[in-house]
């Protein structure tokens, strides 16, 4: 079972721009995804926003692969800055697997 990491919740929620919680996995961006990312953003949202670090390490790929178009963005019902979102799991990744630091 996967475990939550409290450390991983304050980091990526101390921003505020941080919003996946508002996603209410609809399902509409991964039906305009050019990516066809399906688990990237709804399901590795829900992950972040309950801590689960070892499911966003694990994924990291996929969440490196979206383009940013910001195509579900656009379709998004809830106001979710998937874009913004995608870009903070990005910085906690390279801070934490690959050493860099915060900008
Ligand atoms: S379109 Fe928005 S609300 Fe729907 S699953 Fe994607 S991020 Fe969540
Ligand atoms: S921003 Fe990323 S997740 Fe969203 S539609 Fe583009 S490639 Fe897919």
């Amino acid at each position: 079972m996967a475990a939550v990491d409290t450390k991983f919740v304050d980091e990526v929620n101390s921003s505020k721009s941080f919003n996946a919680a508002a996603c209410m996995n609809c399902g509409v961006c991964t039906a305009v995804c050019p990516m066809e990312l399906d688990l990237l953003p709804r399901r590795l949202f829900r992950y972040a926003v309950i801590g689960v670090e070892e499911k966003i390490l694990e994924h990291r790929e996929t969440i490196f692969s979206c383009l940013m178009c910001r195509m579900c963005e656009q379709n998004c019902p809830a106001g979710v800055r998937i874009s913004e979102n995608v870009r903070i799991l990005r910085g906690y990744i390279n801070r934490t697997v690959f050493g860099l630091s915060r900008k």
